[in-house]
Parts: C-alpha cells; structure tokens; sequence
C-alpha cells in the first residue's frame, strides 16, 4: 500500500514513549459503566479527547496520498492499496489479547451499533468480535488469492464486479477498525498504538471516501473521529 508506517510487531513491543497530557484512564473499565464521562466526552468516545486525537505517526498530505495517479487504472490502484487488509490484520493481532468472546461476545461499535455477519446463504449471525474479524478476514483473504478477482498475471484484467467486491472488503475493514475505537481504545492508548491507529484510520477512511468505497450513512458512526482527525492532520 501507498503508506509506509506499517504496525509491525516490533513497533507495537518498542511502543512510543512520547509523553502526552492524556488524563489517567487506568481505573476506568469501558465494560462495566458505559456512561462513565470524562469532562464533556463520553468515555467510549476517549478517542475524541484532543490529546489522543491529535496523536499520529506521520503528518501527511492524505488528500495527495489516496489521489488516483495519473495514468493509473482505477481499479489497479484500489487492489494496490488493499494492503490496509494486512495493517489491519497485524492490528487485530495485536489486540487478540483483550478482544475475546468473553469481553466482546458482540461486534459492537459506537451509537450502540451491533455489526452481524452473514453467512454464505445470508443468514444473519450475531457472533463475537474475534469471530466476525476471524470471519471477515478469512473472507478477504480467499478474494485476495482468488485470481479472478485480483488478477496477478500480465495481461490480465479486473473482473467486471471489482469495485463492488472491493467495497464489501473495505466494509468489513471498517467493522473491525470501528469496534477497535469503540471497545478497545483504553487497551490502544495504554499500549501508545492510538498514533499507528489514527494514521492507519484516517489513511483508510481518506481513500476510502476519495473512491465512494463505503456509504456516507455507513461510517456516519466515526464522522466526530474523522473530522478531529482531518482538523488535526491539516494543522
Ligand atoms: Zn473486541
């Protein structure tokens, strides 16, 4: 993918030691209380609160980093990025630990959102967090080896329901990175992986938007982040 500020596991043990004004978060437990507030901002929301939000790892021109180069086939660029799946993946396990079926028995996200996954004949499931990463990773991963879909040979071309299958996948990219900030920001911050996490976000949700690969209503549950997230980055 475009970005190079991969989320390796040796970033993730050599977490950053920057020092920040964040209030002390270590006695809240997101589970028991949801209404617990922190000044003017609901606790699952900690993401919001400045001094995470305006934590990233590198200060880019995002708008310029998603542009379609010129020449570039649109589709070739989309499948160029889709290198979002891997960060995704290596965040997901990195938060393996704390996301469970016992602390998330549901795929929750802000606004009380319950995210259900569906099975081949369409039938809704309610599963657990790590099930339904499980589930929409294993997915994405077949299409990704799926030479029909990605074609990898030369002289090959994008199947006619490209775009559409690549919408599904940036969906569910977007599932897991949603439930990451609603349950599990106390976990990132104490690990200082809100920096990575708001990079990998704000790139995603940037190319995300610049190619209409997920619906407005869809991601209206992050618009707060997303906007903090565009006010800081252009500072
Ligand atoms: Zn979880």
């Amino acid at each position: 993918m475009g970005g190079c500020y991969g989320v390796s596991r040796s970033t993730i043990a050599e977490a950053s030691h920057r020092k920040a004004d964040f209030i002390d978060i270590s006695g809240l437990k997101v589970k028991e209380n949801n209404n617990i507030n922190v000044g003017s901002v609901s606790y699952q929301k900690l993401y919001l609160q400045s001094g995470y939000v305006s934590e990233n790892i590198l200060q880019l021109d995002f708008k310029k980093l998603v542009s379609l180069p010129d020449g570039l086939d649109l589709a070739e660029w989309i499948a160029s990025n889709i290198g979002f799946f891997k960060q995704i993946n290596i965040f997901s396990s990195a938060m393996s630990e704390f996301c469970t079926g016992t602390s998330c028995p549901v795929t929750d996200a802000a606004g009380n959102k319950i995210y259900y996954w569906h099975d081949e004949q369409g039938k809704k499931l309610k599963c657990s967090a790590p099930l339904y990463t499980d589930y929409a990773m294993s997915y994405i991963q077949e299409l990704l080896e799926d030479e029909n879909v990605f074609p990898t040979k030369i002289g090959s071309t994008f199947p006619p329901g490209f775009i559409f299958m690549a919408q599904k996948i940036f969906l569910y990219l977007f599932h897991i990175l949603a439930h990451f900030y609603w349950a599990h920001f106390q976990e990132i911050a104490r690990l200082e992986l809100h920096p990575h996490l708001n990079t990998l976000y704000f790139h995603f949700i940037s190319f995300s938007q610049e190619f209409k690969l997920l619906e407005p209503q869809e991601t209206a549950i992050m618009d707060e982040l997303s906007r903090a997230l565009l006010k800081h980055n252009l500072c």
